[in-house]
């Protein structure tokens, strides 16, 4: 998107512009002109709406301001376009909506059958009921909130909407009354248009892209949705992250959807806090079910602003000696909230989300199996003392729990359906805190075990919320450690990298 915005910004730029020097300020043809050849359109960018066909250089000179010279760039560029009119551009498919570069306003859709009319105003709507359908109209049932945008202003105004992600079938599994459940949530926690189409997003496809496991998918489906109509820091939690979904399925509209997403979890977080504080048989799922999404929201964002966090530790804390280190909300969340839930663990494991705590704990069976694992591991320790016993011993306790991980993922190597929450519950979580202080301060050992969980997080690199990390992290722990260490890791990066 171009810095400019409004038309005012750009006029004024324009307007203090030296007569001859070429303004650097202005976007470029490309940039402010953005052409969709399916609708045959060309979008202002900074004006947020579709130029008539023939209007380009008269837009350009009465609003932007912009003398004849200035213009030819921008008018020669438009003339490559083929434009339609107003009247024969057709309304955006649902997949595509909303539109980028246009504003979306919260309206209303008339629910009369066979009626498409749509409003920005319910003021509109109703003037709209007695002269089209003869009546005063129902609020409660004969309009309904709609996320609406328009390509043209002016004269050639015309509003369009999306039915919902329709495109997207439901599963077999899908949520019988779904709409009935969007309905009632959308009421009761006043979601307006934009969460509403979120919300729906969520039940035809982002609660699926949670979990890989059945089990687990009927819970995101059937219990959460349940969970979420009385628990608000959920319903928060679950937007949030179908926003970070749709930013990832539709980058043409990230910014709106990151956006949406942020608000979300900031409403979610300190609610979430006080009933984590106060575990009750009552809130307890929901509870359990927003661990969960901590875990998709906090990779997910990672991602999105590039952070490099060595997937554990945040780099950035300083601060008193005792907190050193800031592990990322999720994993903090495994390891004290679920101390927290101790007095209501059985009730977790006995309730309707019980799938969800299950993942956490994978009973690990794996015998001798692990044995070649820990060799591996054990033969990085150099014999030259230079580490300590203190990190020895503890460097043995982290590959030994990465050793039965990798034996249990061998082991489940046919089995397509190992969660994200079981790769994490693997090795990350089981590990003591000492170890984290080890990764804390760079000790190539940690590293080097870490550069090793890698290729069990590979597993996980389909997943929308996670792709690409385990490249990065293993290039980051590259450059971290000594060359001397780089042998250790070589055959991690190699299985990896796929080379
Ligand atoms: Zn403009
Ligand atoms: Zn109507």
């Amino acid at each position: 998107m171009p810095a400019v915005r409004s038309g005012d910004s750009l006029q004024s730029r324009s307007a203090t512009r030296s007569k001859d020097a070429p303004n650097k300020n202005l976007p470029s043809p490309p940039e402010l002109l953005k052409y969709f050849p399916i609708y045959e359109i060309l979008i202002c960018t900074a004006c947020r709406h579709a130029i008539k066909p023939g209007g380009v250089a008269r837009h350009l000179k009465d609003i932007h301001r912009l003398q004849n010279e200035q213009r030819r760039p921008y008018t020669l560029y438009a003339s490559n376009f083929a434009l339609k009119a107003p009247e024969d551009v057709s309304s955006p498919p649902d997949n595509e909506f909303p539109m980028p570069y246009l504003p979306l306003e919260q309206g209303w859709r008339c629910r009369a059958p066979g009626c498409d009319y749509l409003c920005a105003s319910i003021k509109r709507m109703e003037t709209h009921w007695p002269s089209k359908h003869g009546s005063k109209g129902n609020p409660s049932h004969d309009w309904t909130p709609a996320p609406l945008q328009t390509f043209f202003r002016g004269n050639s105004l015309r509003y369009f909407t999306t039915d919902g992600p329709n495109q997207l079938k439901p599963s077999s599994q899908s949520l019988p009354n779904a709409s009935g459940c969007i309905q009632k949530m959308r009421h009761s926690y006043r979601l307006d248009a934009v969460d509403s189409l979120m919300l729906e997003h969520y039940f035809y496809s982002s609660y699926k892209s949670f979990s890989k496991r059945n089990q687990t998918e009927k819970v995101w489906l059937n219990v959460v949705a349940d969970l979420a109509s009385c628990h608000q820091f959920l319903i928060h939690g679950i937007l949030a992250c179908t926003a970070l979904h749709m930013a990832h399925i539709y980058p043409l509209q990230r910014e709106l959807y990151v956006l949406r997403a942020y608000t979300h979890q900031d409403t979610a977080l300190p609610l979430f806090r006080g009933e984590l504080e106060h575990p009750t048989p009552q809130n307890c799922d929901a509870i359990m079910a927003f661990a969960y999404l901590l875990v998709v929201f906090s990779f997910a964002t990672e991602l999105d602003n590039g952070q490099n966090s060595l997937l554990l530790i945040n780099d950035t804390a300083d601060g008193p000696k005792e907190n050193k280190f800031i592990l990322p909300q999720w994993l903090h969340f495994i390891r004290v909230g679920c101390e927290m839930l101790d007095q209501v663990w059985e009730q977790i494991e006995r309730g309707p989300a019980s799938a969800l705590a299950d993942a956490w704990e994978i009973e690990l069976d794996v015998g001798d199996s692990k044995i070649p694992y820990l060799e591996k591991f054990m033969c990085f320790i150099p014999e030259d003392g230079s580490w300590s016993e203190k990190v020895i011993s503890v460097y043995r306790d982290g590959a030994s729990i990465l050793a039965d991980a990798f034996a249990y993922m061998k082991s489940e190597t046919i089995k397509p359906d190992v969660s994200t929450w079981n790769i994490l519950g693997l090795w990350c979580v089981r590990l003591d805190n000492e170890f984290y202080d080890l990764i804390f301060v760079r000790h190539p050992g940690a590293l080097i075990l870490l550069a090793w969980y890698c290729v069990i997080m590979k597993r996980m690199e389909l997943c929308w919320y996670f792709g690409g990390r385990p490249a990065r992290l293993i290039a980051s722990i590259t450059d971290a450690l000594d060359t001397r260490w780089h042998p250790c890791i070589k055959d991690a990066a190699d299985q990896i990298l796929g080379s």
